[in-house]
């Protein structure tokens, strides 16, 4: 007997090929520069625990909490943003969600109708291809350059009659680009979507991570057409499964119906743990400057390795904050045929394809620096040298 029938959403959608890989890449002999994780040791597990046993007194931390999040977080969350934004933010323009991954899902269900034309960039963040195509929404790209988005490329696609409801960028050290959208491009994006009438979701879980000099201030400084993703992922734990959005106050009021049926509220404990230790100024910056600088070298490292391993076979983005690096290969590398021979090799990453909407990114392949120390992180190029090399040869 045949099973009854699945949804029409489903037709077309894809696993991501990431998640996939990361299955193949848990084995021990595999240096693994696919997934994007934090590095395991940066977080924080005894202040987490202490949190949680403090939390962990007070009964309603393990209670059902507000739909739109814990109000001692989205108190603490609304002075972060009103310093990160230069303008007065009031925990009412704050929902709190199952990281900013569930606050994507959830703005597609509040901003897009079927057939709404969302652009996205391309490369893009995979995460948001799911949600949109998921939303059975039309997907257009505009290219990403060394200063992000091409904005000139949205300008002229907006000028000659293109109408999006959503523009989705990922404005600090990309996913998977690493580079980082420039002040005019921030102003100027904002000023288009006031002219043209669209939302901007401006998704950065990054921004913590610079190395040398914190980023400018966010698109959503610039325009209430903005609504801003940010996460407690890359900075705390993924773990604690703890995203914010950021948008004016109707939106989240839509966003905060929608997640009622959706899974009524997040975690009391875990908004609790991160509320604790986002409060605490003096202990986070210090902690997220032992992120920076760990990262800071481990990209160094990378950035190194590659230039002796393939010299000007390969262009590199310049990698200035962020978790990833991408790698272009000017001598033609299909790097989806490489990745069988690298996992040969005991080396992972990601190739371009799995990012790519317009261009194929054929050649392409992002790394992730995070979870490997310097001579690991040598090795693991050394491994892609060899897997390249035995290519070339066959
Ligand atoms: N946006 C971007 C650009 C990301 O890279 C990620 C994580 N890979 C997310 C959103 C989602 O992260 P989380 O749900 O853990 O906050």
């Amino acid at each position: 007997m045949h099973a009854p029938p699945l949804a029409r959403r489903l037709n077309g959608l894809q696993s991501s090929a990431i998640r996939d890989l990361l299955t193949i890449t848990a084995r021990a002999d595999i240096i693994s520069l696919a997934g994007g994780l934090p590095d395991p040791d940066l977080i924080p597990r005894d202040r987490i625990r202490a949190a949680a046993d403090a939390a962990l007194v007070d009964p309603s931390s393990v209670q059902y909490t507000e739909t739109s999040g814990w109000a001692g977080l989205r108190d603490v969350l609304a002075v972060r943003e009103s310093k990160r934004l230069g303008r007065a933010i009031a925990a009412s323009e704050i929902v709190v969600t199952h990281g900013s991954q569930q606050a994507l899902s959830l703005l597609a269900q509040v901003l897009l109708d079927p057939g709404a034309l969302v652009i996205v960039e391309d490369p893009a963040y995979t995460g948001a291809l799911q949600v949109f195509r998921t939303a059975e929404a039309q997907i257009e790209a505009v290219p990403l350059d060394d200063d992000g988005m091409s904005v000139d490329a949205l300008s002229a696609l907006l000028e000659s009659g293109v109408r999006p409801t959503v523009v989705h960028t990922v404005s600090n050290f990309h996913n998977p680009g690493s580079v980082s959208l420039s002040t005019q491009r921030r102003v100027r994006l904002a000023e288009l979507a006031d002219r043209y009438g669209f939302w901007v979701i401006e998704d950065d879980p990054y921004g913590e991570i610079w190395f040398h000099n914190a980023p400018p201030l966010p698109v959503a400084a610039h325009s209430d057409r903005v609504i801003r993703l940010s996460s407690a992922s890359k900075i705390l734990a993924p773990a604690l499964r703890t995203g914010w959005l950021q948008a004016p106050e109707h939106v989240c009021r839509a966003v905060e119906l929608i997640k009622q049926g959706v899974d009524l509220c997040g975690s009391a404990l875990t908004q609790r743990i991160a509320a604790t230790l986002l409060a605490d100024d003096d202990w986070l910056e210090s902690h997220l400057g032992d992120v920076r600088s760990a990262y800071r070298e481990r990209s160094e490292t990378l950035s190194r390795a590659v230039q002796k391993e393939f010299g000007d076979a390969v262009a590199s983005t310049d990698v200035d904050g962020g978790m990833f690096c991408w790698l272009d290969f000017r001598d033609g590398t299909d790097t989806e045929t490489l990745l069988a021979a690298a996992l040969d090799e005991g080396v992972a990453f990601v190739p371009g394809s799995a990012f790519a909407v317009g261009n194929d990114y054929k050649n392409a392949m992002r790394l992730c620096f995070t979870t490997s120390e310097g001579s690991v992180l040598e090795e693991a190029v050394a491994r892609l040298a060899c897997a390249h090399g035995a290519r070339l040869r066959s």
